[in-house]
């Protein structure tokens, strides 16, 4: 330590220390029979006098003083007469003021540390003995102790101020021979506001506090007995018409041989504090009543130890009594639905490690009173470790199950609608239900949160329902199952027993929800192989309040509702609206089908139409070069036949020879009636020995008719027969449609003009003689 500190330190500037000094060193003087005595400190190039006696001067330039000899060499400097001294005789102090002739100085320390000198001095020569000089030391060392012993009563005065102006009071009981007040600090009676007598040991402080605290008190005294060191306990102190104070008693119980023999204690205004826990009190229970009313559930991870406290909420939202919930997160964890579980973990671990990062997540939680709720979670790191890891969790929990399922609901109905359109439009654009009804399937299966199911409309085969099947699930377990996927593939599967749980939905006309299918009533059970039914449920497809088909889900993992039922009633509509479609579509076609027909067809022979004939004909050879024969028959003498028998008759002519042409011709040749008694054949060949031979086979069965009439029995219905082979080329078909029966009726009228019942070749025209030998016969009446 610097001397500069140590003034400091024992404040040997102040005025404190003035008076027991200076009588010190005039005690010194007096006692050494000298005139001058002083107590000198160097500081700097200054000697200072702390205290002087027979001297004027408060400080002289230490170079002028004798004392620096003794602060520079720490011993002691005795100089008889100064003038005979070379170490003195030059100082001003010897040659001037006052003269100086005899000096004794012994060095001052303070803490083992020479600060400067205490001397004694004359202005005459003087002899001390060694004795003198030993005690002159003592007495440097007195002063010092001196100094010590007043720097520790400024210290404890200081103490004792800060004491008396603090909030805090000094008590102290002594155990024995009996337990009282043995000393209160000054400050005692002001701080408690309490009057203390004037013997302390009369003083009770358990008298003046509250009774509801004393217990605390008393157990904190009673604790001390018992050997504990430190007790702390917390109490108000009956103050008169005021509101109470509350006091901190810090104590300490002093011992002897383990033997209590005194308890120190130290009070503490402690209102303020009090006030502010109260305060925080109140407020959490503010805050607490606000989340119990705003329905937030809370909870408090404690990470250290794995401690999850909830709120009564939290407990009210998943239905659980707060004393049967576990406090480990673990246990919170095994609650969460299997589907959110990992988004859940990533989310938690992603706000333990990044402080930026807030919990917020929606997820299902499962409830003691069954199902699941939907909760809504903020949650964030309130403290970290000083690595920066997460030791407390606070989160916030609301229930959001109600929204969330009508968010749901919402979001579900938009799909359903929206495969619903898409449905349509497949059957707008492809006219076909099954594979509409393939293209929706999945994405019912899904939405219905099923695991397998299909689409059936009920046909009837020989009045007897059944069900058409036009979307099912591949659950083939065998190969007979196979088979009927593959025949479903083909649009071919049909189940015709309806005595069981889906056939039920036909048969009662109503939705069959089944959570326990094998007690359902219905119930036919399951074939051996089938995938194991957990639920079922069917719903009817109606048109005018009658079902006309089934969709039959299988497996949803929560029960079936009519809530299910409700949510794809659009679909069962829609899909009756393409049921109905595909039967008008179905109708339309029929009536379309029955027009050509009608449009084509001759009514009374059923044969094409001539513009049929034309057409097929047309479309048989169109873009081909091809070697063709065409015919026009005509029956001979029909108006005299239709004369002699009655029109009727003549019809039935008309139907036979159309008959036997059907029956002579091959798949690829085409017969028409071209009007009249007139007929249209054409021969899918240009070998003219070929279809002379069809001709000739022809020519005969009609000879071979036989018709009862009232006349009797009308036959030799004989008919003639123009035709010509033609080679289809590059001409257009109505080109070489008329110029090809142009040449057939040229050749008729050729085969007439020679005499009827034959035919004739085009090409033999202007060629061969008029008569040949083919049989001549004419319808004899
Ligand atoms: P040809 O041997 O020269 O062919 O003499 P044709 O009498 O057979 O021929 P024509 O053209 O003189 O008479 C045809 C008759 O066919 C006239 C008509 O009354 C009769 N006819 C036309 N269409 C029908 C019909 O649909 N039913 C009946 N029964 N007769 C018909
Ligand atoms: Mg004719
Ligand atoms: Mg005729």
């Amino acid at each position: 330590m610097t001397i500069k500190a140590l003034i400091e330190k024992y404040r040997l500037r102040d005025d404190e220390y003035n008076d027991i000094l200076g009588q010190f060193i005039q005690s010194t003087a007096e006692m050494f029979d000298m005139p001058i005595a002083f107590l000198a400190v160097v500081e700097s190039e200054t000697l200072w006098f702390k205290a002087k006696f027979g001297i004027k001067a408060t400080e002289i330039p230490v170079n002028d003083s004798i004392c620096r000899l003794v602060t520079e060499t720490d011993s002691v400097i005795y100089i008889e007469d100064t003038l005979q001294d070379e170490r003195s005789k030059d100082k001003l102090c010897v040659t001037g003021e006052p003269f100086i002739r005899f000096y004794a100085g012994v060095p001052f320390q303070l803490q083992g540390i020479t600060l400067g000198s205490v001397c004694v001095m004359d202005s005459r020569p003087r002899v001390l003995t060694s004795q003198d000089v030993e005690l002159l030391t003592k007495f440097s060392q007195h002063l010092a102790q001196c100094i010590e012993l007043i720097y520790a009563n400024l210290r404890t005065e200081d103490e004792h101020q800060l004491l008396n102006n603090s909030p805090a009071a000094l008590i102290r009981w002594q155990a024995k021979p009996s337990v009282s007040t043995s000393y209160l600090s000054q400050n005692f009676s002001k701080l408690l506001r309490v009057e203390i007598p004037e013997d302390v040991s009369l003083f009770q402080l358990e008298s003046y506090i509250y009774p509801e605290d004393l217990d605390g008190f008393m157990f904190a005294m009673r604790n001390h007995q018992q050997g504990a060191s430190f007790c702390e306990c917390d109490f108000r102190v009956v103050n008169k018409g005021h509101n109470p104070i509350w006091y901190k008693l810090v104590s300490r119980g002093i011992f002897e041989a383990g033997q209590l023999t005194a308890v120190q204690g130290l009070l503490l205004n402690n209102t303020e504090q009090k006030y502010l826990e109260q305060r925080i009190l109140e407020t959490n229970e503010r805050m607490r009543l606000l989340l119990e009313a705003s329905g937030l559930g809370t909870s408090d991870w404690d990470l250290r130890n794995d401690n999850m406290r909830v709120n009564n909420r939290m407990c009210d939202i998943v239905s659980m009594h707060p004393d049967s919930v576990d406090t480990s997160m673990m246990y919170w964890a095994q609650l969460v639905h299997p589907a959110d579980k990992e988004r859940m973990r990533d989310a938690i671990v992603d706000s333990l490690i990044n402080p930026q990062t807030p919990l917020d997540i929606e997820y299902r939680l499962q409830s003691a009173a069954g199902g699941y709720r939907w909760i809504e979670t903020y949650g964030k790191v309130v403290t970290r470790d000083e690595n920066g890891r997460a030791e407390r969790f606070a989160m916030t929990h609301r229930d959001i199950t109600e929204k969330k399922l009508s968010d749901l609901e919402a979001e579900n109905q938009r799909r359903l609608l929206g495969f619903i359109n898409h449905a349509q439009n497949l059957f707008v654009a492809q006219k076909d239900l099954q594979l509409a009804c393939e293209q929706i399937f999945p994405k019912l299966i899904d939405l219905a949160e099923s695991e397998y199911g299909f689409i059936g409309k009920v046909h009837y085969e020989e009045d007897n329902p059944c069900l058409h099947i036009y979307a099912i699930s591949d659950v083939s377990w065998s190969e007979e199952t196979k088979k009927q996927y593959e025949l479903f593939k083909q649009g071919k599967l049909r189940f015709t027993n309806l005595n069981n749980l889906f056939g039920h939905v036909i048969t009662s006309n109503s939705p069959v929800i089944a959570n326990a299918p094998r007690k359902h009533l219905a119930s036919k059970g399951t074939p051996h192989g089938h995938p194991v039914l957990h639920r079922f449920l069917g719903l009817p497809i109606k048109q005018a309040g009658k079902a006309v088909g089934v969709i039959g889900l299988a497996n949803k993992a929560e029960d079936y509702s009519q809530s299910d039922v409700d949510f794809l009633t659009p679909l069962t509509d829609t899909l009756a609206n393409l049921f109905r479609a595909v039967e008008v579509e179905q109708a339309r076609f029929e009536a379309e089908q029955r027009l050509e027909y009608l449009a084509s067809t001759d009514a009374l022979t059923g044969l094409m139409n001539r513009r049929a004939y034309f057409n097929r004909i047309q479309s048989l050879t169109d873009g081909e070069q091809a070697n063709l024969c065409i015919c026009i028959i005509d029956i001979d003498n029909f108006k005299k036949l239709n004369d002699s028998y009655g029109h009727p008759i003549g019809d039935s002519v008309l139907k036979e020879v159309a008959r036997v042409l059907e029956h002579s011709v091959r798949s690829s040749d085409l017969v028409a009636r071209l009007g009249g008694e007139e007929f249209g054949l054409f021969l899918d060949s240009g070998e003219e020995q070929q279809c002379s031979q069809i001709l000739d086979t022809i020519m005969a069965s009609i000879r071979a008719i036989r018709i009862d009439t009232e006349k009797g029995v009308l036959n030799n219905i004989s008919i003639s027969v123009g035709a010509t082979l033609v080679c289809r080329s590059t001409q257009s078909a109505t080109m070489f449609f008329d110029s090809a029966m142009k040449e057939a009726d040229d050749a008729l009228y050729e085969a007439k003009r020679q005499g009827k019942n034959r035919y004739f070749w085009h090409h033999q025209m202007h060629t061969q003689p008029a008569d040949n030998d083919q049989q001549v016969a004419a319808v004899t009446h």
